[in-house]
């Protein structure tokens, strides 16, 4: 008879950085680009991802300060200079 929606549906979900429980969870995609090479990203409650989404703004800041002459090269870069054939 009601045997149709026996599919196991949590009442809630978990934060896997700290174990919280919530009724909804972020997915860290600024993590995407930087975790391409493995690392999966994690399901993080708004609290964690609040956390982790301004340490990582500080730590680019904080990078971007420190070598402000590789991002500008880099940035050049991106543009090439001159068609060297014209
Ligand atoms: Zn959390």
């Amino acid at each position: 008879m009601s045997v149709t929606s026996r599919k196991y549906k949590p009442p809630y979900f978990v934060c896997e950085t700290c174990g919280k429980h919530s009724d909804h969870l972020r997915r860290d995609v600024l993590d995407l680009d930087y975790n391409a090479l493995g690392k999966a990203p994690l399901w993080n409650c708004d609290e964690c991802y609040q956390r982790k989404r301004e340490a990582r703004l500080a730590q680019t800041r904080f990078a971007r300060e420190r070598a402000p002459h590789e991002g500008a090269a880099h940035e050049r870069a991106a543009h090439p200079p001159r068609d060297p054939s014209s």
